[in-house]
């Protein structure tokens, strides 16, 4: 199987650059960080705090989780309802972060992952996919981008989304999620040392996505 592994904080262009290269390829996407926000959604809906382990661990293992492709785009459901829009709002983010640091929810978010990696080609996107979810996979990228491009990038999304900005506030949570996300105990971010980095400050989307599908078809054959 051709397993492409992208890590980086948020913002760092690798959704936008996965779905290219996944469009390109002709292989499936899948974006880890959809189905985080989609446990922090639960809890939420359910009124446990994202921060209270026991609670969440109550329901983790029986979470009804789907990831489906519809017309080649990834749709996330949450007990039968298509919750793709609502995990995007941005304070959703946060609930992922804070969900996703407890080894119960990352043991079973992994299982899913790996058992979608293990049947198809595809790319995987998220913060511990080079080092935990496919040691093994092929290619394996770390991307990034200054703090400040990624909190622009954020705020022209969320602006593109009809949604209220403030640049200095995300720009605020980025890097408070950069840090959450790096300091947790269980898989926290980092560039595995086996990953190439990528930083896509400066340059496009396309030109990233581009470099990698040149690479896979190189080592491919293709
Ligand atoms: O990538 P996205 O911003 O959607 O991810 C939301 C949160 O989910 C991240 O801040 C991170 O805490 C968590 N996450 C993770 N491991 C992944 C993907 C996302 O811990 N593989």
């Amino acid at each position: 199987m051709i397993n492409i592994a992208i890590d980086g904080p948020a913002g760092s262009g690798k959704s936008t650059v996965a779905k290219l290269i996944a469009k390109k390829l002709n292989i499936l996407y899948l974006d880890t960080g959809a189905m985080y926000r989609a446990c922090g959604l639960k809890a939420t809906a359910l009124g446990i705090s994202c921060n209270d382990e026991q609670g969440v661990n109550s329901f983790i293992n029986g979470i009804d989780l789907q990831v489906k492709y519809e017309n080649g785009t990834q749709h996330v459901y949450l007990d039968g309802e298509d919750v793709s829009e609502s995990i995007r709002k941005n304070e959703v983010s946060k609930m992922a972060s804070d969900i996703s640091k407890w080894p119960m929810v990352r043991a079973k978010m992994v299982q899913m992952q790996r058992d979608v990696a293990s049947k198809q080609h595809c790319v995987l996107d998220g913060r511990d996919i080079c080092m935990y979810v496919l040691p093994n996979a092929k290619y394996k990228f770390f991307m990034t981008a200054s703090a400040e491009v990624r909190a622009q990038r954020r705020c022209n999304e969320l602006e593109q989304k009809g949604q209220a900005v403030d640049y200095d506030a995300i720009l605020k949570e980025i890097n408070q999620r950069d840090y959450n996300d790096s300091h947790r105990a269980h898989s926290p971010l980092a560039k595995a040392p086996d990953a190439e980095l990528l930083d896509t400050s400066y340059i496009s989307a396309e030109e990233v996505a581009n470099y990698i599908i040149e690479k896979v078809k190189k080592g491919e054959n293709l």
